[in-house]
């Protein structure tokens, strides 16, 4: 997929950011079934401190980084300064980053099964920080990718409630090649059979499908920063 050809080459984030919100707007009147609030999450991998500060400065309120590490280099200078910024962790965890994710990040999007489910509970409780989360579905059901099986997401629910893990939501990232609206769908009916109601999925090429089909929030890099250099 290449959503960079859509991208006027030379806007800055302060032309692209208001179209974004104008175009998020537009999809979530279109259907009495949107929520009545999408959240802007900013996918914001591998984008230097300095972006950060801009995307806050223009009110950008919530980011989503994929790796622990390059998020403990860029954010906690930044949350410090901007303590109404929520960061959601979009990437896979594993169990020895529990601790360290659960004491950055306000958000964890990829609980994708028992080990973590228990790990972060654990650090939830340890730490006293109120982390909300959300499991990650594999609705594809592609092996190199994280998330829960679907067939597997009523027993991680269980661990969860079990352990006392507060559960948000669900979050997908469907396949590449495929037409993303079935998997936006599925996402929905499962949130809807387990009593969740946060549902983070569509990213730059598909967030209008996204929200058509019930997204709370939405993750967007490209469309928002640009093409990166990864
Ligand atoms: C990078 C990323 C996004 C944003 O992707 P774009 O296509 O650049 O908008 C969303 N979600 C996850 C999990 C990502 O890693």
């Amino acid at each position: 997929m290449n959503s960079t050809r859509q991208i006027p080459p030379h806007t800055t984030l302060a032309e692209r950011l208001p179209s974004l919100r104008t175009a998020i707007d537009a999809a979530r009147v279109q259907s009495p079934a949107t929520a009545a609030q999408v959240t802007l999450i900013a996918a914001s991998k591998t984008q230097p401190a300095e972006v950060l500060a801009e995307a806050i400065r223009l009110g950008v309120t919530a980011f989503g980084e994929n790796k622990v590490q390059e998020a403990q280099a860029k954010w906690p200078a930044l949350k410090a300064a901007h303590p109404e910024v929520a960061l959601h962790l979009i990437g896979p965890l594993q169990s020895n980053k529990a601790a360290e994710a659960v004491a950055l990040f306000d958000a964890i999007q990829t609980i994708d099964r028992e080990k973590i489910a228990r790990a972060v509970a654990d650090e939830i409780a340890k730490q006293g920080r109120a982390v909300r989360c959300f499991i990650q579905v594999n609705t594809g059901e592609e092996p190199q990718k994280g998330g829960v099986m679907p067939q597997n997401l009523t027993a991680l629910v269980a661990v969860c409630r079990d352990v006392g893990l507060p559960l948000d939501g669900l979050m997908c990232i469907p396949p590449a090649d495929q037409n993303p609206a079935p998997h936006f769908a599925l996402l929905n009916r499962l949130a809807a059979e387990h009593g969740l109601s946060a549902l983070s999925m569509g990213m730059s090429d598909d967030f209008a499908d996204a929200i058509r089909l019930g997204a709370t929030a939405v993750r967007i890099g490209t469309k928002l920063f640009g093409a990166r250099q990864d």
